[in-house]
């Protein structure tokens, strides 16, 4: 048996299992209950709208006439045109049926979609940044070796507070960028014109842009984009990943979707190749599918009635995030994101590591965070909040962390 290489050099200890060691290893002996602004995930219940559909559709299952087999390979045709309705007519975006793929999960796609490319393919992302790009890319020996805690091959674009977290443009050729906005971990955003940016850097040097959109339900200004499709040309060289995890509480029944639109082609031995019809050929093969009363589910949070339950959570959490911010800018921090995007990104007081203060506020407040430095080496110094808690829990956090800096 040969191994793969690039999987066993991975560094090990993935970032939330270690938070989970520590908090785990510290709970027993912890004077009160901890409360966990650490990992990314929602706590409010499905809204009646999903529910609703979701009971439905497993009762259509168990009848002869409303029984569902292999769903179609890229997702039921309601589903596909609800989120073309939903979410990009109102943007001036105009898609069509086979342009959408549905998947289980952003992360899913976002670590699979660079099977697009070659072996040896180029990747860029932001530094900091959600973890999966990297790790996925590293697994399949794109990024080289892991060396004084960087992949060799992998090119990093620093966010930092002196550029306004907003990267510099590559400096050398790459194949495919990582870009995520709203941004997990930072939470800033970019303008119109800064991602306009990015759009004509890739259509001069042919590069592909994977744009995570998996927070555009938490943008409240329309002046940000919320796709990338709304800077003309963006279809000749963006993918877009989307997910109703954050917009609709999906994280745990699982539901997303994929945008490649037909103009986008790359050229091969001298012929123009559709990304879009690679991308089907390879989840015709690779996977089948998501259940039929998770697409109904997924379907009806994107009805009149579910968009309007949806987007009273998403508010909640936008209150909080709110919160936090004021909060912390209140007591003379300084703090980043927060506006349009459920993580606010703080700058540790002190000059103390990620990992030192995330152990202090564990230790002395009870409130977990994430240490900036696991997203990165530009994160560190910095602690990120999420607002996915409930509003008592959140301000509670907020006093505990407060009386301890
Ligand atoms: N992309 C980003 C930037 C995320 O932060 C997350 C989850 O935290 C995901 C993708 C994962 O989305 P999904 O739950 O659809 O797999």
């Amino acid at each position: 048996m040969r191994l793969n290489p690039h999987l066993a050099a991975m560094p090990g200890g993935y970032l939330f299992a270690e938070i989970a060691r520590r908090v785990q290893a510290y709970e027993p002996r912890a004077p009160r209950p901890i409360i966990r602004l650490g990992i990314g995930d929602v706590t409010q219940p499905l809204a009646p709208a999903i529910t609703r559909a979701l009971a439905q559709a497993a009762e259509e299952m168990g009848t002869a006439q409303g029984f569902h087999g292999y769903p179609p390979d890229q997702g039921y045709a309601f589903l596909r045109q609800a989120i073309i309705d939903a979410d990009y007519a109102p943007l001036g975006v105009a898609l069509e049926l086979d342009e959408v793929f549905v998947s289980d999960g952003a992360k899913t796609d976002t670590s699979a979609l660079p099977e697009l490319l070659a072996a040896d393919a180029r990747i860029a992302v932001t530094d900091p940044v959600y973890p999966a790009y990297v790790d996925a890319n590293a697994m399949a020996g794109r990024l080289g070796d892991y060396v004084n805690g960087g992949w060799s091959r992998l090119l990093t674009l620093p966010c930092r507070a002196d550029n306004g977290f907003v990267p510099e443009l590559p400096t050398e050729p790459v194949d495919m960028l990582y870009l995520c906005y709203p941004n997990n971990p930072t939470g800033t955003v970019l303008t119109r014109e800064q991602l306009a940016r990015f759009v004509d850097y890739a259509l001069r040097t042919e590069t592909l842009i994977l744009f995570d959109a998996a927070y555009k339900a938490y943008i409240t200004d329309p002046a940000i984009p919320r796709s990338i499709y709304e800077i003309p040309g963006a279809d000749r060289v963006a993918v877009e990943c989307c997910s109703f995890s954050k917009s609709a509480g999906f994280t745990g029944t699982r539901c997303a979707y994929t945008i490649i639109p037909k103009a986008l082609t790359a050229r091969l031995d001298g012929r123009a190749v559709s990304l879009n019809a690679l991308w089907a050929r390879r989840v015709a093969c690779r996977q089948n599918g998501v259940s039929y009363p998770i697409q109904r589910a997924a379907a009806a949070a994107l009805s009149a009635e579910g968009q309007a339950q949806v987007a009273a959570q998403v508010q909640a959490y936008i209150d909080n995030a709110h919160h936090i911010v004021a909060a912390l800018q209140g007591a003379g921090l300084e703090v980043f994101g927060g506006v349009h995007a459920p993580y606010v990104w703080l700058r540790i007081p002190g000059g103390q590591s990620a990992w030192d203060f995330f152990d202090r506020l564990l230790h002395q407040a009870q409130v977990v965070g994430t240490p900036g430095s696991g997203f990165g080496p530009a994160g560190e110094g910095y602690m990120r909040l999420t607002a996915f808690n409930t509003a008592d829990n959140t301000r509670e956090a907020l006093e505990r962390v407060l009386a301890v800096l």
